[in-house]
């Protein structure tokens, strides 16, 4: 227990920083923090270590983002990838690098926050926050935010980071705008070591049958993480696509030892990531890839962003300055994660429409391969392809036929 209310004559203490979230955004933010020496205070509402419903796939940007010395758990290690178009046209490609990494969520995150706490940041879980106040009776002055936990408990502090997921209670303060949500699907099911050994190193992904679905198996040793994402309003249909994956797979005989789902939603290209001395990052803001959902690159990355510029808006002594260092965030994230989303999403867009080309394209075509191989291990990003590729921007703009601006412009829309 850091916070200091204990009794009414005690001045309140004044956190630099209040964390809400210990996923990976909250304790990048929490880790780039307190690295700066400023008093950090991290609000998780679970107990760690938590399960959270996620593939695991770690490519190469969520390595690059990861705090000096943390050492990854990988559970296992892909080298090869099975492509299948709604369960037909199987087709294996390899890589002797590896592609990307396999984690067990619960344990990456325990270990993320660990970092946060060696950094300096204080941990309090089983805490709830249900809402921020930037003026009123409870905040004592201009400078300061004060945080309501369930229980009556109120902390406070210079400048607060939303990192509290895809359904975040800052992200509504913050008025955070939804363009695209989808619905992923999870099994976690173990498996006699024969399967297991079958699926070692190799993971398999599924073009869906709903526009913009896929499906994939990530092998974590004795157990197959089995998942389908497509967009929301289709449960049912959704349900049965997993329920049939698991099926062709095999894999029905098994039982998971867990089955969950999770919403995930991406920003409107105009949402805001900040409000006043409030900052959202990772899932809270609605940074995510659009077309692969994936999510753990864009939360290590904001996360990290925000904890430095919740770092200066805890400096700043008014409003002028305080919203300055918010643009400056704003400006960092759409300079880089904003580009990739607005490439993501264009992507999404066609393959909505023609993932038999995409299938073709990956299983057939070198170069398409090539960029995936390069994309996944970080040595490339899809918008870096699309910047430097004239061709690939071509052939992105005429695929996709959406009423938008530019590719990776502040203008293009994210279709819902
Ligand atoms: C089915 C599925 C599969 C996915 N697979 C992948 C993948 O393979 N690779 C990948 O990169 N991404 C994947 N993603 C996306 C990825 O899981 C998310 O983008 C990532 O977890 C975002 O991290 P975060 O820290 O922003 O949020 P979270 O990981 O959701 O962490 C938020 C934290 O905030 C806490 N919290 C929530 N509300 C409160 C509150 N009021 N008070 C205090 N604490 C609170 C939660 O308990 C949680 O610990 C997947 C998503 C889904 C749905």
């Amino acid at each position: 227990m850091s916070s200091e209310n204990s009794s009414a004559d005690d001045v309140q203490r004044v956190w630099d920083v209040v964390v809400v979230g210990a996923g990976p955004a909250g304790a990048s933010a929490a880790y780039a923090a307190a690295v700066a020496g400023r008093s950090v205070l991290l609000l998780e509402k679970a107990e760690l270590p938590r399960y959270k419903t996620c593939g695991g796939g770690i490519i190469g940007p969520s390595r690059d983002s990861l705090p000096p010395g943390f050492e990854l758990p990988l559970r296992d290690r892909a080298h090869a990838v099975t492509f299948s178009h709604n369960g037909r046209f199987n087709r294996t490609r390899r890589s002797k690098q590896m592609l990307f990494g396999l984690i067990n969520r619960a344990e990456f995150d325990q270990q993320l926050v660990e970092h946060a706490q060696k950094a300096g940041a204080e941990l309090r879980t089983g805490v709830t926050v249900q809402r921020v106040e930037q003026h009123g009776s409870a905040v004592p002055d201009r400078r300061t935010v004060a945080v309501f936990l369930q229980g009556g408990e109120t902390v406070l502090a210079r400048a607060v980071v939303g990192a509290d997921g895809s359904a975040s209670r800052i992200a509504a303060h913050v008025g955070v705008k939804p363009a695209q949500v989808d619905l992923g699907l999870e099994a976690e099911i173990p498996v006699p070591q024969t399967v297991a050994e079958d699926w070692q190193g190799r993971v398999l992904i599924d073009w869906g049958p709903m526009p913009g679905s896929y499906g994939w198996v990530f092998p974590k040793g004795d157990t197959l993480t089995v998942g389908v994402i497509s967009a929301r309003g289709e449960g049912a249909a959704t349900k049965r696509y997993l329920e049939g994956f698991i099926g062709r797979l095999g894999l029905a005989g098994f039982e998971p030892s867990i089955s969950s789902g999770h919403l995930t939603r991406c920003r409107a290209d105009d949402s805001p990531l900040s409000r006043g001395r409030v900052l959202v990052c990772g899932d809270a803001a609605g940074l995510l890839e659009p077309w692969t959902r994936e999510g753990i690159s864009f939360a290590l990355r904001s996360g990290r962003l925000a904890g430095e510029w919740a770092v200066r808006i805890a400096e700043a002594h008014d409003a002028v300055d305080t919203r300055r260092q918010a643009l400056n965030y704003a400006f960092a994230i759409k300079a880089g994660l904003g580009i990739e989303m607005s490439v993501g999403s264009s992507l999404l867009a066609v393959f909505e429409r023609r993932p038999g080309l995409f299938h073709a394209a990956l299983t057939g075509f070198r170069p398409a391969w090539n960029a995936f191989r390069d994309i996944t291990r970080g040595s490339t990003s899809l918008a870096e392809i699309v910047r430097v590729h004239p061709m690939a921007q071509r052939a992105l703009t005429a695929l996709d036929r959406r009423p938008v601006g530019p590719v990776g412009g502040e203008a293009t829309e994210v279709s819902s």
